[in-house]
């Protein structure tokens, strides 16, 4: 079986749990809509598919992947923002009531930015998207400048997770929300060696295991 084929054959199982052993699923998402319950931000990594982690069904999360589960700081500028689109589409279209920023273990792209800007060609856009989020590698040098690089990478990990959820209260629409307690951010970390659950503590800034 090649890699392609191992798709399909997922697919036809997908396809035969959901439309023919339990329709009814779908069918309610197709009629009524999806009204998903949390907006998950995660990194693009293979081994952290929110979906499959959090072993949800269709319809329970609206999910947004990017390299590093980076949220940039709101721009009104009229570009091109992906990010910032889908986090608008699940708030103000599909009314999520929870917003989870999913960093985790082993991070590509947070062990990029540790490394510092690169002079090959293949770091260009990978370079750039993550200096958005190139204060969390400045506090770590600062705080962490005696730890093994793979501590630094997880300790810039957690901080990655601090300032997205810091830039989505840049959201004007974000925040009125948030401060009205119809809508709360979440900072979850997966540890994907240990396979444990860490959720960010939203007074002291640490990260305490949940599960
Ligand atoms: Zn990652």
């Amino acid at each position: 079986m090649n890699e392609l084929e191992k798709l399909i054959a997922g697919f036809r199982q997908f396809r035969k749990r959901y439309y023919e052993d339990e329709p009814e699923l779908f069918k309610q998402l197709i009629n009524k809509g999806q009204s998903p319950k949390a907006l998950v931000i995660a990194c693009c990594d293979s081994r952290v598919h929110p979906a499959q982690v959090m072993d949800t069904d269709p319809g329970d999360i609206f999910v947004v992947r990017n390299v590093a589960n980076v949220v940039p700081p709101c721009q009104d500028d009229g570009k091109s923002h992906g990010t910032s689109a889908a986090i608008e589409f699940a708030v103000k279209h599909l009314g999520v009531k929870h917003i989870i920023i999913f960093g985790h273990g082993q991070c590509g792209g947070v062990r990029s930015l540790m490394e510092g800007k690169h002079q090959d060609h293949k770091h260009g856009f990978i370079d750039a998207w993550m200096d958005i989020v190139a204060p969390a590698r400045e506090k770590i040098l600062k705080e962490h400048r005696d730890a093994a690089f793979d501590d630094q990478c997880r300790a810039c990990e957690l901080a990655v997770i601090d300032i997205s959820v810091n830039n989505l209260m840049t959201f004007p629409w974000i925040r009125e929300m948030v401060v009205r307690n119809n809508l709360f951010i979440h900072g979850w970390y997966f540890d994907i060696e240990q396979g444990i659950l860490f959720e960010r503590d939203k007074s002291e800034k640490g990260f305490s295991p949940i599960c």
